[in-house]
């Protein structure tokens, strides 16, 4: 999951992680009364949205007085916003973070992810502050410094050393740096985050060490641990089909191609894609409808699956296994009595009750397609869409 940057701040800050004095706004009187509130200015007006490269979509404004912070928030607040990391549609700004502009000597990287390879979370610093990670892990690697922990004894106070050290930091700085990597260590673990990243961490003129953004990921299956942070999610953040699967407990995720797919259960959900992929076509989502899924479930999935104005053909790739095909085919019923389905349906069943399934879709009025086995639905529905 997730959240705004002024939340990721919210949360570093109790975790004795430095950041700017501000706070969050959603109207431009808000904006200023928080300006107001700050000491003196200058301020920095800064568009809450979850994408990155904001500065450069002219979400992120400096600002000299209160006025001019309500008139920054008052161009910003209701802008869709585009950035490299939005897409062409771009996101609508609902809320600004106002918080006192720092002067900045040096802008530098801290990430904290879990790396695969170890199973181990890994620190990485940079002196290459404020650009992507990715750039610069492509251009210049060796102004990437690693630090695998274990995670029984937790970041150790030699390798936030290495990582200050490494970055090029001058004696002074290495104690409040040493304190900052192991602050957000601790950040990282105790709210279960798949990602932690400070980009930049800057270096005040007045040499103070502070985090400018925050980008802070949970991880979904750990949210069950910690209901405060749910509470946190935004779904004006979220794709509206997205959202509405979760409410069903459905595992959707929506993606750019155009043949909708249902399946039951991640792995056969995945060859699934990958054969629609090898037939010439894109698939528009990945759903697993999962192992007990009810002829509900079933019905909601097939309706988000249709709702998606991309999809122009669907493929119903099932394995009655738990989920017997009969509850799956009464689930597409109920779901057609109340939509009408206007793209081409292919339907591979196989397993318990194929026979009890078919018949109640043949019986249905719907019009699909029966393929022989996985691959020729996946060439038939791609054909069908070409
Ligand atoms: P994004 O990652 O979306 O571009 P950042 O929060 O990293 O947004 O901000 C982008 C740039 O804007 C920073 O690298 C910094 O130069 C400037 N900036 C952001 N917040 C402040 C601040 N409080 N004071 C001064 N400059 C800031
Ligand atoms: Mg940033």
């Amino acid at each position: 999951m997730k959240i705004h940057e002024y939340q990721g701040k919210d949360l570093l800050k109790k975790f004795q992680v430095p950041v700017p004095a501000g706070d969050v706004a959603e109207t431009s009187k808000e904006a200023r009364t928080v300006a107001e509130e700050l000491a003196e200015g200058p301020f920095v007006v800064k568009a809450q949205i979850h994408a990155g490269g904001r500065g450069k979509g002219g979400g992120i404004k400096v600002a000299a007085t209160p006025e001019e912070v309500e008139d920054a928030a008052g161009r910003i607040l209701g802008m869709t916003l585009i950035t490299p990391q939005t897409g062409p549609e771009g996101r609508v700004v609902n809320k600004v973070l106002v918080e006192q502009a720092q002067e900045i000597d040096k802008e530098l990287y801290l990430g904290i992810v879990v790396d695969r390879a170890s199973g181990r979370p890994v620190l990485m610093m940079s002196s290459a502050g404020g650009m992507e990670i990715e750039e610069v892990a492509a251009r210049t690697p060796e102004l990437i410094i690693k630090e695998t922990v274990n995670p029984t004894t937790g970041c150790m106070a030699y390798q936030a050393r290495n990582l200050a050290f490494g970055v090029g930091l001058g004696a002074q700085l290495i104690r409040p740096a040493v304190s900052f990597i192991e602050n957000l260590y601790r950040v990282f673990t105790a709210l279960d985050c798949s990602l932690a990243e400070i980009n930049p961490l800057v270096v005040t003129k007045q040499g103070e060490i502070l985090a400018l953004d925050a980008k802070i990921n949970l991880d979904d299956n750990a949210l069950y641990r910690h209901h405060d942070l749910a509470a946190l999610e935004d779904p004006e953040e979220m794709d509206p089909l997205e959202h509405e699967a979760r409410k069903h407990h459905l595992n959707y995720i929506r993606l750019s191609g155009n043949i909708g797919a249902m399946v039951n259960g991640a792995g056969l959900a995945m060859a699934t894609m990958d054969l629609i992929k090898a037939a010439g076509a894109e698939p528009a989502n990945f759903l697993d409808v999962g192992g007990g899924a009810s002829a509900e479930m079933v019905a909601n999935g097939f309706r988000i699956i249709l709702a998606d104005p991309n999809v122009k053909g669907v493929l119903i790739n099932i394995f009655g296994g738990i989920l017997r095909c009969d509850v799956l085919a009464n689930g597409v019923v109920e779901a057609v009595k109340e939509v009408q389905v206007k793209v081409p349906i292919i339907v591979r069943l196989e397993g318990t009750n194929v026979e009890l399934g078919r018949q109640i879709l043949q019986n249905s009025g719907l019009k699909f397609t029966v393929a022989a086995d996985m691959r020729d639905a996946a060439q038939k529905v791609a054909a069908l869409v070409q």
